[in-house]
This record gives C-alpha cells, sequence and structure tokens, in this order.
C-alpha cells in the first residue's frame, strides 16, 4: 500500500540508498537479483523516479534467451533497467572484488546494492516500518529472506515485544546475517514454513493464498507472505500463542510476482493464485 510499484519493504531499503547515491555524485545504481525480484522490479521503478539510471545483474544465463516473456523483469526493463545475466556459478561469486571490477570496467563507476538490497542504510529504512501504535503487540511476525528487513524490525521493536522471522528459504546463514544488523536478541526463526525452498510453491499453498483472500480480501504474494500467514496461523492452530497474545503481521508487499508466478504453476499443472 506504500507505492504502487516499489511494493512494501522493498520501498523501505531503497529509501535511504537513493539518497546516499544522489548525494556522493553517482548515476547509476547496479544490483543483483533472480528473475522473479521484487528488489529488481522496485529497484527499476525507483530508479526512474530519481533521474538514477540502473543496471540488474540476473542469475541464470538461460534467461537472456526469454526474458520478455517474464513480467517482473519485462517491467524493469520498461522502467529503463539495463540487464546482465550471469551463469548460477557466476552469480555465487557476484561479491568477489574482481567480479565487482569487471562489472566496473563495462559500466563505468556506479553506487552498488546488494542482493535483496539488504545494507545498513536498508536497515535504517526498515527500522521505520514499525510505529509507535504497534507497541501494543506481543509479537511482531516478518517474512525472511536476505534478513535486513527483520534487523530493521528488532531494531525498533521494544525489550518486550518478541519478533518471530519466517525464512522464505530454506537454510542459509540467516542468523549471522540478521545478527550483523541488530544487536538485541527478542527474536527467534521459524524455519518449517519455506515450503521447501525460495520460491517453491506447492498446491497447498496457492489453496491456502487464494482462501485467506477470499475471508480477507487481502492478498499474499506466494514467495513471502503467503508462507508468514501459513506459518503464522499453523503456529496458532498448535497453541504455539498463549491466549490473547496480539500479533502483528508485517504484509512486506511482493505481489508483482504472482502473475510470473501463475506462468510457473500453469506449466506445472498446479492451481492459479486468484488475481
Ligand atoms: C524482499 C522481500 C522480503 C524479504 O526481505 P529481506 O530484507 O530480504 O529479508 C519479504 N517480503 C517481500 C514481499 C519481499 O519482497
Amino acid at each position: 500500500m506504500i507505492y504502487p510499484h516499489i511494493s512494501g519493504n522493498k520501498y523501505r531499503k531503497l529509501k535511504y540508498n537513493l539518497e546516499a547515491a544522489k548525494t556522493d555524485g553517482f548515476d547509476t545504481i547496479l544490483t543483483f537479483g533472480g528473475a522473479f525480484s521484487n528488489h529488481i522490479a522496485a529497484t527499476a521503478y525507483a530508479g526512474k523516479l530519481h533521474g538514477l539510471k540502473t543496471i540488474g545483474v540476473i542469475r541464470g544465463e538461460e534467461i537472456s534467451q526469454k526474458w520478455e516473456t517474464n513480467p517482473t523483469l519485462k517491467l524493469a526493463f520498461e522502467h529503463g533497467m539495463l540487464f546482465k545475466f550471469i551463469s548460477r556459478d557466476a552469480y555465487r561469486d557476484k561479491n568477489s572484488e574482481d567480479f565487482i571490477n569487471l562489472l566496473k570496467s563495462e559500466f563505468g563507476n556506479f553506487y552498488l546494492l546488494p542482493e535483496g538490497g539488504s545494507n545498513a542504510l536498508a536497515v535504517k529504512g526498515c527500522e521505520e516500518i514499525l510505529t509507535s501504535e504497534d507497541i501494543q503487540f506481543d509479537f511482531i511476525c516478518s517474512s525472511i529472506g536476505t534478513g535486513g528487513t527483520i534487523a530493521g524490525i528488532i531494531n525498533a521493536s521494544h525489550p518486550n515485544q518478541r519478533v518471530l522471522g519466517f525464512p522464505a528459504l530454506k537454510g542459509g546463514f540467516l542468523t549471522e546475517d540478521i545478527r550483523n544488523f541488530t544487536s538485541k536478541e527478542n527474536w527467534q526463526l521459524q524455519t518449517d514454513y519455506h515450503f521447501g525452498g525460495y520460491a517453491k510453491v506447492s498446491a497447498e499453498l496457492v489453496h491456502f493464498i487464494n482462501d485467506f483472500k477470499e475471508r480477507t480480501q487481502i492478498p499474499l504474494d506466494p514467495i513471502y507472505t503467503g508462507k508468514l500467514l501459513y506459518g503464522i496461523l499453523d503456529l496458532v492452530k498448535k497453541d504455539h500463542f498463549k491466549p490473547k497474545t496480539k500479533i502483528l503481521a508485517i504484509h512486506t508487499g511482493g505481489l508483482q510476482s504472482i502473475s510470473g508466478m501463475n506462468t510457473k504453476l500453469k506449466k506445472k499443472k498446479l492451481p492459479q493464485i486468484t488475481l
């Protein structure tokens, strides 16, 4: 609800980074992401809005043949983003000094935003997710990708509140990543709700998302918020929370990924997410 194309937490994560890029005299932002990345979509749009050129380094060389059929990349392109497609192996090594220097020789100087946009300025932006009214809640729940968003929420939380993070991916080094950006201890991960891994979706999850929308009129995305709400309601069912506990679920946005996911679901003969 913050902004139609820079949805949810990605707006918060970009806010202070865009300011810094402009203050420091950069005219180009370079960042990384997968083919359905909300961060890629948001960066392209925000760049256009702020008069900054944007370059997206995209995971998967094979996508260079068919990126126009991908709604996320198509939208990013329409907002002026230039793409560089790299192999999954090269992508794993994307933060190395050699690779960054290679990018600089190809594109000139740029303001570098890490994958998912998580850095100290992104965390600062995410600290603004909570408002003083939110003190009434006992638990604050958020989905996790790279951990920047939840780190901001943890920083802004009251010590009496507990922050629960629901990773959208399997395994990884999230705990350490989050500790890099917060020194507080009032948080925990719920690692059972990734549905097989990042952007993995089952018929059960699709059914849950559609049913939730029908009952509440609130749309959820299949990669983050769908898994978050599924997890929260499952924990409620399993009496994880004491009666009368007040739970705040952060809707981080991400709805732009639904149409791309529906194309994938169709190929797998799985049900569609209702738009
Ligand atoms: C990127 C994203 C997240 C995860 O944010 P991180 O800061 O990477 O943990 C959660 N929800 C949505 C909708 C997102 O786009």
